[in-house]
């Protein structure tokens, strides 16, 4: 296991000569058609191996990913569930992927059938009047959602409201978007159970309130359960409210944000309707919106007459475009099959099961460590470390040292609000045969730290790459094999 002779590169496994490939002899006279200028004066620097050879070396870099096809993978807050492998050949049909963006309406006819009817699926499921499928990731949606609320405040000519409040449990992205629209961020204090601290909140609201983007649920894991009192403060204030659906999974099918009182919502198609999101691959943030928001989102909009599909106009008061042509296709392809896959009874099955996986690993975790607010969680849960029983182990340890033990890490170290943070988000595809096996490695972690502390320390030992140091790797990376 500590050995990985195939940690070479292609390149120094290279022997001069070894090919995997023959060339004709007319290739070999490529010289002969071509113009002198355009021919290399020396060999190029590629690898020189046989197929059998390539075939090895790239089968066994595969095997040195920790990845959702061989392992657990409870990265909190990113839903890293199964994606069914019948999606990906789907999506890579010629007439979807081969399709050019600049094709006539009438020879893109499947795409524009596909994007409208996603569209229709979206709304029966939240409640919305329209979406737009054009954010490329769930922080772009946010983007797109301020704009519009921006647009959408302007348009009455009320000019005063430049302030977006953001509750202290809200993802990251959310102030960040806040600021990058020029808004200006208020962060409200959660209440001591991790929720919006109503009377807090009504303090921030004002006439100077353009949006409250309360994430649903929220990085701690708890649904904001006073949801009902909360929206009509903020539409009393004049305000809009945001949802960052981007854990829609938790509620996927038991709740239908729109009747909720929320007026704008993205949804991680990348993380709720399969095409997981780790590593940063493409992502697509739909944002839906109420009636009177519609004329404001972006311009890219599939209309039906009837017979033919073809993008709308845009409406004059859109705010433009957020994105080249029409969003990640690839990504909306796997949501609509996904959404096709499921009816409502199924969707609702998956949030509770999500939900009930994370409160399995939460019980069956609780005594070695303890969740940080100790209620129900929804699809993901937040453990702490108990620095009394730890012996100085910190989280980052733990995240190593299950490396070792063939589970990828949970989230670390985040939401901030919580010291030494395990987020961990195991979603409905696991089996509980699977979830039975992680916590018994929770379980040994916790012994080592009483017994062998400094084996935490040095983990991981069984990977390629050991203990890295992270600080020199940010300040000072050395970007050289
Ligand atoms: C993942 C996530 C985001 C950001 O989504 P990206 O697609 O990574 O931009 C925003 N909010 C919440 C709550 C998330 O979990």
């Amino acid at each position: 296991m500590n050995n990985y002779p195939h940690n070479l590169l292609s390149i120094e496994k290279s022997v001069r000569g070894r090919r995997g490939v023959k060339f004709t002899p007319a290739a070999k006279r490529a010289g002969e058609y071509l113009p002198a200028g355009l021919l290399r004066g020396e060999e190029p620097k590629l690898p020189q191996l046989s197929e059998l050879d390539t075939v090895r070396h790239f089968s066994n870099l595969s095997r040195l990913n920790v990845g959702l096809d061989t392992h657990f993978y409870p990265l909190g807050s990113c839903t890293m569930k199964y994606n069914p492998k019948a999606y990906e050949a789907l999506a890579a049909q010629d007439g979807f992927a081969a399709v050019h963006p600049f094709a006539p309406n009438q020879s893109a006819q499947g795409t524009l059938e596909l994007l409208y009817k996603l569209e229709e699926l979206l709304k029966a499921i939240t409640g919305f009047d329209a979406f737009t499928l054009q954010p490329a990731a769930g922080a772009h949606g946010e983007f797109t959602g301020a704009l519009v609320a921006k647009a959408y405040h302007l348009s009455r000519k009320d000019k005063a409201r430049t302030e977006i409040i953001v509750p202290d449990t809200a993802h990251g992205t959310n102030p960040a978007t806040a600021a990058m629209c020029g808004f200006s961020v208020i962060s409200v204090k959660s209440a001591p159970d991790g929720r919006v601290d109503i009377e807090e909140l009504k303090k921030a609201l004002g006439p100077k309130t353009a949006l409250v983007m309360l994430t649903i649920p929220n990085t701690v894991g708890l649904f904001e359960k006073d949801i009902k009192t909360i929206a009509p403060l903020i539409r009393e204030a004049g305000a809009l409210l945001y949802m960052d659906g981007a854990n829609f999974n938790a509620v996927i099918g038991s709740v239908k944000p729109a009747e909720m009182g929320v007026d704008i919502m993205h949804i991680n198609t990348h993380k709720t309707l399969s095409t997981p999101h780790g590593g940063g691959g493409p992502g697509a943030g739909a944002v839906g919106v109420v009636k009177h928001l519609e004329e404001f989102l972006p311009q890219g909009r599939v209309v039906f007459n009837g017979k033919k599909y073809s993008f709308a106009k845009p409406s004059k008061r859109s705010i433009g475009a957020v994105k080249s042509f029409y969003g990640n296709i690839g990504v909306l392809i796997r949501a609509y099959c996904y959404l096709r896959q499921h009816d409502g009874q199924t969707l609702r099955e998956i949030s509770e099961n999500a939900v009930l996986n994370a409160n399995y690993l939460k019980a069956r975790l609780q005594k070695y460590f303890p969740a940080f607010f100790d209620y129900p969680c929804m699809h993901e849960c937040v453990f702490t470390l108990d620095a009394a029983k730890m012996n100085g182990v910190k989280t980052l340890d733990i995240a190593k040292r299950l490396l070792d033990l063939g589970f990828h890490a949970p989230t670390i170290y985040f939401p901030l609000l919580v010291p030494e943070a395990l987020m961990v988000e195991p979603t409905e595809t696991e089996s509980r045969e699977t979830m039975d096996k992680f916590a018994a490695a929770m379980i040994k972690i916790y012994e080592e730290a009483q017994t062998a502390p400094d084996l935490l320390r040095k983990a991981p030992q069984n990977c390629p790459v050991k203990r890295i140091d992270e600080v020199s790797a940010a300040r000072e990376p050395d970007l050289h094999w």
